[in-house]
């Protein structure tokens, strides 16, 4: 194989951001390298595989990829790039909450019946309101697509021609603009269902709904109360649509190297010209250098002369998210109760609050959809603490010492007692544990302190765009507008790719 030291387009990572821009740049045209420093592709998207175990790293809950055309902005990669995959398709996740544990159905009816148990008829007409006030909000959000974004001028032209359906939308867009708290006041009251959106705001962005952005939210309402909703699962577990992408990138003649990371982002003049990897090689770039990585690690890589100080100031004091505590159990399966969900969300104690640490807990036990996961007779199963683990206690600790084994056991273990509401003998079925801490996730994910992203709450600023005050270098991923999440990074991916793009092929993709 001839090993190029020249590609219109660099993409430094192969998250599902990365792997998204290079999906389309490549089906653009571009000749695009993706430089991966792991040796699995995917980022937090990655499966990984042990003792005949595939278990997901991270994201586990998908939504608008089993048919098409949809909303979700990564089925516009797939589609773009003629790939797909085979989805399992389920309608309800497990809840154990303070109120009890019980199968939560997703669509809106299905979810007031619940309330209509737990919290009688007025907060079920809070929320029969709340739909009615989200409605023309999601028409909003769905009336520009996200693939028609682009950082130029270009945009008049892509955007633009969305204009008139935007028209009777303007109104509600203005709403768009705040977050979620602001929807809600006046239209609920009920402490639960407060408590519940909260925790969906939380799953979604990180953040309770003091700080997520009404948009996000719409989208999701627009997605997930639709009338006979499901959600997907891809079999084969969340590598499959990283292999998925590659495959993609590869049809259109791009490259993707694994295990190549990146040490400098390279400048010549007041332009990024390429990239220089860790073994001294140098990478030059015609068009322009993508970073798919975290902005703090991003600024890592670039010479201090490179870039504004104001920008690396600016974006360097970037608040992140806190980390993860996982746990990825290979267990029997031999009699485990035959109603058991692919998902479950455990909260211990609403008055701490959805983002206290060792308060909230996923669980995905997703050979139950795709048994193939786990070999005949067992189950793979993931825990986490979604985005709560604060990396401070974790930070500077030796992995080899007894403190950091025994602060592995007493932080996971809200993570066992949340996953033994659901499967009680639970210790006594696993063939196979692995304990994830902030360091565990920092080195494999190769992200700063091991973060979901950053924390950027919608009333202080919205997540900055693809671009940078250096010519040449753009942005994408969870650090990138419109900020964390499969769907959001697949956006990102796309508008850094089509601002490299000329202005009518994106037009014509966008036909
Ligand atoms: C536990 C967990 C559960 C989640 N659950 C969900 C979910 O259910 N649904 C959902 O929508 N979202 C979920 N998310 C969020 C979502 O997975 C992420 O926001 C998204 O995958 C991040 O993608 P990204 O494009 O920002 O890149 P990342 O995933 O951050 O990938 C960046 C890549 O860059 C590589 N890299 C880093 N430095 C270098 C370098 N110097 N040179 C070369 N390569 C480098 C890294 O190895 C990595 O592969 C979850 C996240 C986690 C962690």
């Amino acid at each position: 194989m001839v090993v190029k030291n020249t590609a219109d387009a660099i993409v430094i990572g192969s998250g599902i951001g990365g792997l998204s821009c290079a999906a389309l740049l490549a089906r653009y045209g571009f000749e695009v390298l993706t430089c991966e420093s792991h040796t699995i592709s995917g980022g937090a998207a990655h499966s990984f595989q042990r003792n005949g175990f595939t278990f997901d790293s991270g994201p586990s809950l998908y939504s608008g990829l089993s048919y098409s055309p949809s909303s979700n902005p990564l089925r516009f990669v797939l589609d773009a790039v003629g790939e797909d995959i085979d989805w399992a398709t389920y309608d309800t996740w497990g809840c154990c909450l303070p109120e009890g544990d019980f199968p939560a159905p997703i669509g809106a009816d299905a979810f007031a019946e619940i309330l209509a148990q737990l919290r009688g008829k007025e907060a079920v007409s809070q929320w029969r309101k709340l739909q009615q006030v989200m409605k023309p909000l999601g028409e909003a959000t769905l009336a520009l697509p996200s693939a028609a974004l682009r950082y130029d001028l270009g945009a008049i032209f892509t955007l633009g021609r969305y204009f008139p359906a935007m028209l009777p939308h303007l109104g509600a867009s203005l709403q768009l603009t705040g977050d979620f708290a602001g929807i809600l006041e006046g239209a609920v009251s009920d402490r639960f269902l407060l408590n519940w959106l909260d925790l969906l705001c939380f799953l979604l962005s990180g953040l309770p709904a003091k700080g997520t952005s009404a948009a996000e939210m719409a989208f999701m309402f627009a997605e997930w109360y639709r009338p006979e909703v499901v959600l997907d699962y891809p079999m084969g577990g969340s590598g499959a649509i990283v292999d998925a992408l590659v495959r993609g990138i590869q049809r259109y003649g791009g490259e993707l190297r694994l295990g190549t990371r990146v040490a400098e982002i390279l400048t010549d003049g007041d332009r990024a010209t390429g990239v220089r990897l860790q073994n001294g090689e140098v990478i030059k770039a015609r068009r322009g250098v993508i970073s798919n990585i975290s902005i703090w690690d991003t600024l890592k890589l670039l010479d201090k002369r490179a870039i504004s100080t104001t920008f690396r100031q600016e974006r360097d004091r970037t608040p992140p998210c806190p980390s993860f505590m996982h746990l990825h159990l290979g267990i029997d399966g031999t009699g485990l109760p035959e109603d058991l969900h692919c998902h479950y969300i455990f909260v211990e104690d609403w008055e701490k609050g959805v983002k206290a640490p060792q308060n909230v807990i996923a669980i995905s036990i997703p050979s139950l959809l795709d048994p193939s996961l786990a070999p005949p007779g067992k189950h793979a199963i993931h825990v986490y603490t979604p985005a709560t683990e604060p990396y401070e206690l974790w930070e500077g600790m030796d992995r080899r010492s007894t403190a950091y084994q025994e602060q592995k056991e007493a932080r996971s273990r809200i993570c066992w007692k949340a996953l033994e509401r659901v499967i009680p003998d639970i210790r006594d079925r696993c063939e196979l544990t692995l304990i994830g801490t902030p360091l565990t996730h920092e080195r494999f994910l190769n992200i700063h302190r091991g973060t979901y992203g950053p924390e950027i709450p919608v009333t202080e600023g919205v997540f900055p765009s693809a671009t940078t005050p250096l010519p040449g270098l753009l942005l994408c991923g969870a650090s990138t507008f419109p900020g964390i999440g499969v769907p959001a990074v697949a956006a990102s991916g796309i508008a850094a790719a089509n601002t490299l793009a000329p202005v009518h092929k994106h037009l014509q993709l966008l036909n």
